[in-house]
């Protein structure tokens, strides 16, 4: 389990090079039960393209429209 520095810095890194399944996968677990970083991928855009990449491979049962009606909670 990742912790929320470890978090940030993958969220960062997937702006500059691809992650590996198991990276996003931790991203995903951490992001869905965190929404500190949930936020903070929001900010980084990169949230979006995980739910994306997930959504494709159709790992997740979530909905991947449609999130961005919710910015502020
Ligand atoms: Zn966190």
């Amino acid at each position: 389990m990742m912790n929320c520095q470890q978090t940030t810095r993958l969220l960062s890194d997937a702006l500059e090079r691809e992650l590996s399944i198991k990276e996003r996968t931790s991203l995903k677990v951490h992001t869905m039960m965190c929404s500190g970083c949930r936020n903070f991928g929001k900010q980084m855009g990169t949230l979006r393209g995980l739910t994306h990449e997930f959504a494709k491979g159709g790992l997740s049962s979530e909905s991947p429209a449609s999130s961005d009606s919710d910015l502020e909670k």
